[in-house]
């Protein structure tokens, strides 16, 4: 479905994205983990047409969308959820949905559909997203990127700052999600969550791809993540 293929990002004169190359087919959960400043968020920041120079192939279904501007790789299909649950909080909940929706005549039923994932949400249709819990924020989130249906989601730190036991509620979202044959690419620090999830994970170290396997077997293997993850 998406292929990156020696993919070269730059912030002005640093080169954040070295020779990255790899491959999500359709329906897999693709996990691309590393630490902190690894070039996570680059990766999706460069697949979703924001770095400010990137080079190399990206295809989508076997188009090719490298540097494309935002909303035409949104029209391909792939939906981001940004780290931090980065919501209008000044807007609605229903406001918010509304900014993801790509056909507006589509409203009702495309809401509803978020809405019986997350009956929270219908509850606070009309509240202010900024003054919902980080739990809540994060659904709304990913309800914003599911209006639009996307083929893939790029999921970046979902359980970042949240709650242990709302960990487990995007966890649980997540894999819903999946059963639903929704694609997914989840960037991410936290490997016992994303790994469980993940079909396949990816590691990435200085913008480059260090290592790919079975999530089972990176799993498995500590001394793996002991070198490029940290210790959990
Ligand atoms: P984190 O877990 O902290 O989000 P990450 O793996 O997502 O880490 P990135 O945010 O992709 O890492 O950062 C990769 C590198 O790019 C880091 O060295 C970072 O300092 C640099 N970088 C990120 N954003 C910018 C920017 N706007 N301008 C210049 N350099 C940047």
């Amino acid at each position: 479905m998406l292929v990156l293929d020696s993919v070269n990002g730059y912030y002005g004169k640093s080169h954040i994205l070295q020779d990255l190359s790899l491959e999500i087919k359709a329906n897999e959960i693709i996990a691309l983990l590393g630490r902190n400043g690894a070039g996570k968020t680059t990766t999706c920041r460069g697949i979703m047409g924001v770095l400010p120079r990137i080079e190399g192939r990206i295809t989508m279904s076997g188009t090719d969308i490298i540097g494309l501007p935002p909303d035409k790789v949104y029209n391909h299909g792939i939906a981001w959820i940004p780290e931090r649950r980065r919501i209008f909080a000044n807007l609605t909940v229903a406001e918010n949905l509304m900014m993801g929706l790509t056909e507006p005549d589509q409203r009702e039923e495309r809401f509803q559909e978020v809405f019986d994932l997350f009956p929270r949400l219908e509850e606070r249709v009309d509240q202010q997203a900024g003054t919902m819990s980080g739990g809540e924020q994060q659904m709304l989130a990913i309800g914003r990127a599911l209006v639009s249906h996307p083929d893939l989601v790029l999921v970046d730190e979902p359980f970042e700052g949240l709650m242990p036991s709302l960990v487990d509620d995007v966890a649980d979202v997540l894999s819903e999600l999946s059963q639903r044959d929704i694609t997914m690419l989840i960037a991410d620090q936290k490997t016992d969550e994303t790994l469980e999830l993940a079909d396949r994970a990816y590691i990435i170290e200085n913008g480059h791809i260090v290592h790919s396997d079975d999530a089972a077997s990176i799993a498995s293997d500590l001394t793996l993540q002991e070198e490029y993850l940290g210790v959990q």
